[in-house]
């Protein structure tokens, strides 16, 4: 069954006669359309797919399955003659602007129902095509660590290990980092989101490093919290502590358990022993987007399934003083889960 048509078999749960697609990333996970400038729409008996003269060549040798119309680059007006019914769409894509358009120029009888999530939630179980390409790209975040192991940290800026590990990706065939690499250093380490600066990397230290690579449209995520020599007894003891609750997280990873019981398990270990929690969600799903459906957060609702992909990345961020994250990209099977990253998670001492 196409994606189409099992998107289809989604709009009677939402009441829908169609749906209009416009957000690009959805675009391409339906009709397999990579050009920056596309939409579709999907009804029960109608896929159509639309683009500007300039990337007609491209859609005919990538769309399969739709009808193919020629529109003017303001996609949105052409689009919205062809609506029917009951139209459903990505109200957290389109903008205020863009939904006044598709108001004027609908026919009679078209009411625009907000219906965001619908297509995030097909991508959110990955098909075997696509497990392909996510551990492709999983084992090429490996290959940057142990290039890191190889070349060592010490003496090296934060921006310059960043640019290394995005021009290694790209080497080894990725499309590119699947964004910009995170590398912090020390008390950096202690800002989830870091952005790596002209810094040398000293001795003695905890590097948070976190990375990915894109490959066919695919994302992996990876961190890894590096020691560049010594530690001392309270950094060891955070390691230890944010490992166990990472390694009791993957292991409990299956479909059917609840997206915010499995982050609860995990904070609360960490909190237990070091009185601190993590302000991000233990995980997400990564897919076509780098963070996509499902979340493992205190607020997720759902439960894990068979099909999807999530990280798993509980951390501990002491400011002034060092932070920790430990990420593996997990896929769930029917009855277990597959560990999509290979790179040790026990602590790694980079010398030099
Ligand atoms: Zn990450
Ligand atoms: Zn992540």
């Amino acid at each position: 069954m196409s994606r189409a048509d099992r998107l289809v078999g989604l709009l009677d749960e939402r009441e829908l006669d169609c749906l209009l697609v416009t957000n690009l990333v959805n675009v391409r996970y339906l009709t397999g359309f990579t050009g920056t400038n596309g939409a579709c729409v999907v009804a029960r008996d109608e896929r159509l797919f639309l683009t500007d003269s300039r990337y007609v060549e491209q859609a005919k040798q990538q769309v399969a399955g739709f009808e193919h119309l020629e529109a003017s680059r303001e996609l949105l007006g052409d689009l919205a003659a062809r609506l029917r019914g009951r139209a459903g769409f990505d109200d957290a894509h389109v903008s205020v602007r863009a939904h006044r358009l598709l108001g004027e120029k609908a026919g009679e009888g078209v009411e625009l129902v907000p219906a965001s999530g619908v297509v995030e939630g097909l991508r959110a179980v990955k098909d075997e095509a696509e497990l392909v390409a996510i551990r492709a790209a999983a084992e090429l975040a490996d290959v940057a660590y142990e290039e890191l192991r190889a070349a060592g940290l010490v003496g090296r800026t934060e921006r310059e290990v960043a640019r290394s590990i995005v021009r290694l990706l790209e080497d080894r065939g990725a499309e590119g980092a699947s964004f910009p690499p995170i590398v912090a250093a020390g008390a950096h380490g202690a800002m989830p989101h870091a952005a790596p600066r002209d810094v040398a990397i000293p001795a003695g230290t905890l590097v948070v490093v976190d990375l990915g690579a894109r490959l066919d449209g695919y994302s992996s995520d990876c961190t890894r919290t590096l020691a560049t020599g010594p530690l001392d007894d309270d950094q060891l003891e955070a390691y230890e502590v944010v490992l166990a609750a990472q390694r009791a997280a993957v292991d409990e990873v299956r479909s059917g358990i609840a997206c915010r019981d499995l982050d609860a398990r995990a904070r609360d270990s960490v909190e237990a022993r070091l009185g601190v929690v993590f302000d991000h969600g233990l995980g997400h799903g990564v897919g076509l987007e780098v963070h996509e459906a499902p979340r493992l957060a205190r607020t997720a609702e759902g439960a894990l399934a068979a099909g999807n992909v999530v990280t798993v990345e509980p951390g501990v961020y002491l400011p002034g003083r060092f932070g920790i994250r430990i990420e593996d990209l997990v896929a769930v099977t029917d009855d277990s889960r597959e560990v999509l990253t290979g790179f040790p998670t026990e602590l790694v001492t980079v010398d030099g």
